[in-house]
């Protein structure tokens, strides 16, 4: 667990995490409008992990009053690279009223080049992609307290240690099937697709009929 650094309520100042950052969120639950922000766990792919809590005011933190993470989720000299981005984006926003870009999204280019499954699980990408296997058994836990377990932080940290080596096997794919710029404005989109979840255009979605 010595590649697993946990920091309360921030980035520490001057941390190079590089110009592709893998990030993760855990909050309280799947809906972003409802469900706090509870941890941002970021790589830069060398195979350790930070993990920030954003501790709300009624448990002594400090809230959204994280401006080293804030910078680096806006920084546009820095791609998030994530896995459901829709999702994660969203999460950020209402957290930290923070709107994060440039992204990637692992899931989104998995599902345009991995059409022959409907297996786009992280779970399944780490296996396929990366020959890695990891537990989801955390996945349901209480990322709301204060005083994370050993094994949440491991399940937080293997959500973002395996981001790169996914992304470089899906990227030789995307153009191998000459979807690379349909994924490009896939992932562009993405910020404002978090945006119309938050604003309700959820479901039925704004492109439905
Ligand atoms: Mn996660």
């Amino acid at each position: 667990m010595d590649n697993i650094h946990l920091h309360k309520h921030d980035l520490p100042a001057g941390l190079d995490l590089g110009t592709v950052v893998a990030v993760d969120t855990e909050t309280m639950g799947l809906d972003p409008r409802r469900d706090r922000l509870c941890l941002v766990q970021l790589s830069s792919g060398d195979g350790s992990a930070h993990l920030v809590q954003i501790i709300p005011p009624q448990l002594g933190g400090r809230g959204a009053n994280c401006p080293n993470l804030k910078a680096l989720l806006a920084d546009q000299h820095v791609t998030k690279l994530f896995h459901y981005a829709r999702f994660d984006i969203a999460a950020l926003f209402n957290g930290l009223g923070v709107l994060t870009a440039p992204v990637i999204c692992t899931k989104i280019a998995a599902k345009l080049v991995r059409t022959y499954t409907d297996r786009q699980g992280l779970k399944d990408l780490c296996r396929d992609l990366a020959g890695v296997e990891i537990s989801k058994q955390q996945q349901t836990s209480d990322w709301g307290a204060v005083d994370l377990l050993p094994e949440q932080r491991a399940y937080a940290a293997s959500d973002v240690l395996y981001l790169h080596a996914i992304w470089a096997k899906l990227e030789a794919l995307l153009q191998r099937e000459n979807r690379v710029d349909i994924a490009r404005a896939a992932f562009a989109f993405l910020p404002a697709r978090a945006q119309l979840d938050l604003m309700g255009y959820a479901e039925p979605d704004i492109f439905h009929h």
